[in-house]
């Protein structure tokens, strides 16, 4: 008997669930291929459906990355695998094959309409790490409000294991006993939209390592902003006081030779100077000062969203930041190198600051199939200028910040070129393994 319980077969496997992933799906899903979306996390739609509100527009994150997941959700050629890690993806015999194992929700994917009445009954408390560990969850809960799919899952590590949640379930949903499933997914052809994690705080020792009070990461800042966020206002973590001085400290884990981070990660200049002008809107009595060493505002309309955050009043410092400490009133000192007053060493004190980490890639292919990836530990493309979207594995892609930093936009670029590539390959696919089979077929003479 094979070991793996289930196994299905897809024209496309799409790795991901982010931005990238939907869009690639969606576009694959549309001209009539069928598509698995394979996400780790237990909802689909990645870091954007996180973010408060994205730049240059300043449009409405959740408003816009919704209607893509609802659309991927709803759509007939596209089943949604969650909780999943993929554990290898090799080409045997013209097709690829996926081996996957599932994470027990502890929860019936099946049965749980999603009413909430475990997360209500449910008396454990633990810090919500969907919003930046500012606020806290039950044991057992949805992930966030516009998850999907809107199915609970039960935190096993923290839960007590007092059966209150199983009570109240109208439908017997929850599974105390679930084990992990494994699976095989055949395909012909994969889109790798894996995406992307923050900097480790705690690699930058001048920075705290985690542990100054009221030194924050981006990520936890689009939370503050978000108007369903933590606190629903922006307020400082340790003490719940509206900031009155609020600082940025750009580059933080990016063009950093001393955490092996030597790139630029493209997008941190732009997030810090939309999440600054959000806050003048929300705090408008605050200091808001942003510490850089280069701005880079090179996409299409950032050049004048930068201008407009100057005439907004946000102060702009050239200058490194040497270190963080914790001072007096749970505020936050920092040591600088003025660069626009001759160098030398510079002291402010702040009540709140964002550190903009870098971006590092979420996922290693190591171990798991035969992908390469560059210098910069991101998937490397076979053919970098003119099909960027190509890996150096038959029929495999790979769109959005899997392949590298990016914004939105290009991230949306990139996942349609993918989708392209790979429905061009199955156009192909047919012809080679028809042509494949009669090599086979073919007897000696
Ligand atoms: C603080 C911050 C603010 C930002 N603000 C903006 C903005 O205002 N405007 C803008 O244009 N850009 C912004 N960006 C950039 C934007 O977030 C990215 O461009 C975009 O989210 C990239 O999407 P993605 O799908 O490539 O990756 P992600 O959103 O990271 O999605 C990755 C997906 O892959 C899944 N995954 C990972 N590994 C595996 C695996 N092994 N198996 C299965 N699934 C896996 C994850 O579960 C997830 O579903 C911001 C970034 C940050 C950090």
């Amino acid at each position: 008997m094979s070991k793996f319980a289930l196994s299905y077969e897809f024209d496309a496997l799409v790795v991901g669930g982010g931005i990238a992933g939907l869009q690639s799906a969606l576009d694959l899903a549309d001209q009539g291929f069928t598509v698995a979306i394979l996400v780790k996390d237990a909802s689909i739609g990645g870091k954007m459906i996180r973010l408060s509100k994205v730049f240059p527009t300043l449009d409405c994150s959740s408003c816009i990355t919704t209607p893509k997941m609802a659309a991927a959700s709803h759509h007939e050629n596209i089943t949604i695998f969650t909780d999943c890690d993929l554990t290898s993806l090799k080409r045997t015999n013209g097709m690829l094959n996926a081996e996957i194992v599932q994470r027990p929700r502890f929860v019936d994917l099946d049965t749980c309409i999603g009413c909430r009445q475990c997360e209500y009954s449910c008396p454990v408390y633990v810090p919500d790490e969907e919003e930046g560990g500012l606020s806290l969850r039950k044991a057992i809960y949805i992930p966030f409000s516009n998850a999907i799919p809107q199915i609970a899952t039960l935190d096993v590590e923290n839960c007590s294991l007092c059966g209150k949640c199983a009570k109240v379930c109208p439908t017997d949903a929850v599974d105390y006993f679930q084990q992990p499933r494994t699976m095989t997914i055949a395909t012909k052809t994969a889109v790798m939209a894996t995406g992307f994690s923050l900097t480790p705080i705690h690699q930058k020792k001048e920075y705290g390592q985690g542990q100054v009070p009221n030194v924050i990461t981006s990520l936890q800042m689009e939370r503050l902003l978000a108007p369903h966020g933590p606190y629903q206002r922006v307020l400082r973590p340790s003490d719940g006081k509206e900031p009155e001085s609020i600082a940025f400290v750009q580059c933080a884990g990016s063009r950093d030779k001393s955490i092996g981070i030597s790139y630029c990660s493209r997008v941190c200049c732009m997030y810090s100077i939309k999440q600054a002008m959000l806050l003048s809107g929300s705090l408008p009595l605050a200091d808001i000062t942003i510490y850089y060493m280069d701005i880079r505002a090179f996409g299409k309309g950032h050049e004048q969203f930068y201008q407009n955050a100057k005439a907004m009043g946000i102060e702009f410092v050239k200058g490194k930041i040497a270190s963080i400490a914790a001072a007096s009133n749970q505020n936050v000192a920092m040591k600088y190198e003025a660069q626009e007053e001759g160098g030398r060493l510079a002291t402010r004190e702040h009540d709140l600051v964002v550190l903009s980490l870098g971006i590092v890639p979420q996922w290693n292919p190591a171990g798991i199939c035969d992908l390469s990836t560059g210098s910069d530990a991101f998937i490397r493309s076979a053919m970098p200028q003119i099909a960027p979207t190509m890996t150096d594995m038959e029929g495999v892609f790979v769109a959005g910040v899997a392949a590298g930093p990016k914004d939105i936009v290009d991230t949306i670029i990139e996942a349609g070129a993918a989708a392209m590539e790979a429905a061009n390959y199955l156009g192909r696919f047919s012809s080679t393994q028809a042509a494949r089979a009669a090599d086979n077929t073919t007897q000696p003479m």
